[in-house]
């Protein structure tokens, strides 16, 4: 199962936790990690293997969408910072609603995050 890891700048240290505290789960041989490239190159320093696309502002969040559109992408869990702006914002919009189009669990915070990888942890 691929699943996308996006964290804002200001929730890159929780993601990492977030990572960090799920490791037995996300270790599994079926789950495979892709992200956008900050967030995989901090994702891969904390020892996970992580398929890493172009940074969010340079189009990565869309290259995540159009995983989810192809259906390769299974799940997005996604460390929005709601504090701040970004300059692709239409691209993260685009990318809410392609996960709502073709009905793919989108966590916009930890906690949702957290639920969705329990929900796995038990099949
Ligand atoms: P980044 O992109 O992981 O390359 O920082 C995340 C984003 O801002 O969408």
């Amino acid at each position: 199962m691929e699943i996308a890891i996006i964290a804002h700048d200001g929730k890159k240290a929780d993601m990492v936790q977030f990572l960090n505290k799920n490791k037995d789960i996300l270790h599994r041989e079926n789950i495979k990690l892709i992200a956008t490239g900050t967030t995989g190159g901090k994702a891969e320093a904390a020892g996970f293997k992580v398929k890493k696309m172009l940074s969010g502002p340079l189009g990565g969040d869309a290259q995540i969408a159009a995983r989810v559109a192809e259906g390769k992408t299974k799940m997005v869990l996604f460390f929005k910072d709601p504090m701040s702006n970004h300059p692709h914002e239409v691209d993260i919009n685009m990318l809410i609603r392609v996960c709502d189009v073709h009905n793919v669990p989108l966590a916009t915070n930890e906690a949702t995050a957290q639920l969705l990888l329990e929900a796995i942890a038990l099949k």
